[in-house]
């Protein structure tokens, strides 16, 4: 049986470009006689507000886009995330960092950083020479980094964007896992979760290409099945750059209160 989500973070109001991909996502479970989740993403407690949480819900409703199952929340979701971790952690497959975005940065040699996200390549500071399995309970007040395989290709067959093709320590280096605030990082809760709800296909916007090939090696490293992917193109507005969260007039919002009407 197939199973979406729409998993928004209230750290703005939604626009033209979620609203898009959510349609999809809706007409592919739709079409598959499927069921679709809705999940807040509301991890990043500095950005997440809770009027965007209320907002997000009227807005999606507004733009005829309905879900079967939720709202759920991720901050209320932690024990899952925590045996993630602890899995993990016993494997080796992730090891504790203490380096600052600031450190990161100034430890390149060349500043080869990493386009896509603004995300400087890790260099692998922290990195222990050899696999250490840890026995901790609890990731305490740390981050935690996921060691990447160097030089493995990740391939997989996106229903949208066709073959996909990423190299481990080049297009990305070991990533966050775990942030000391005492929240898990994106990859990790999403990864949690989508196999917790037992999504069968992930549609999401094309901007996170890169970021599903890092999940592919979390679900591995943790023994899950991977969902398949259809990464949407990104709707870009008058400037030809992607739309962000400050998306002004092209929030639904903004759309809404100037009379426009969905049409599907
Ligand atoms: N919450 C993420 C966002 O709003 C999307 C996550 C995903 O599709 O995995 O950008």
């Amino acid at each position: 049986m197939y199973r979406g989500r729409l998993a928004p973070s209230p750290t703005g109001f939604l626009h033209l470009g979620h609203a898009t991909t959510f349609h999809v996502a809706q007409r592919r479970a739709r079409a598959a006689g499927g069921a679709l989740v809705l999940r807040i993403e509301d991890l990043d407690r500095q950005r997440c507000k809770p009027e965007f949480e209320s907002a997000l819900c009227e807005d999606l409703k507004w733009a005829g886009l309905a879900w079967d199952e939720g709202p759920f929340r991720q901050t209320e979701r932690l024990t899952g995330y925590e045996a993630a971790w602890r899995q993990l952690a016993q494997a080796g497959a992730i090891y504790p960092c203490q380096c600052t975005r600031r450190d990161v940065t100034l430890a390149l040699s060349a500043p080869h950083v990493h386009e896509a996200e603004g995300e400087p390549l890790y260099p692998g500071t922290c990195r222990p020479p050899t696999i250490i399995a840890r026995a901790e309970s609890a990731p305490g007040a740390r981050n935690w980094r996921f060691r990447v395989p160097p030089g493995e290709e990740i391939r997989f067959l996106d229903a949208c964007a066709g073959e996909q093709s990423f190299v481990a320590g080049r297009d990305f280096g070991d990533f966050l896992i775990w942030r000391k605030d005492g929240w898990p990082a994106y990859h990790l809760a999403v990864v949690v979760d989508d196999a917790a709800m037992q999504i069968t296909e992930v549609v999401r916007g094309a901007d996170l290409l890169e970021a599903t090939a890092q999940q592919m090696l979390l679900y591995r490293a943790l023994g899950l099945r991977a969902p398949s992917f259809h990464h949407c193109p990104l709707v870009t507005g008058p400037d030809g750059r992607r739309l962000a969260k400050r998306a002004g007039a092209l929030s639904l919002r903004a759309q809404r209160e100037a009379g426009a009407r969905p049409a599907w």
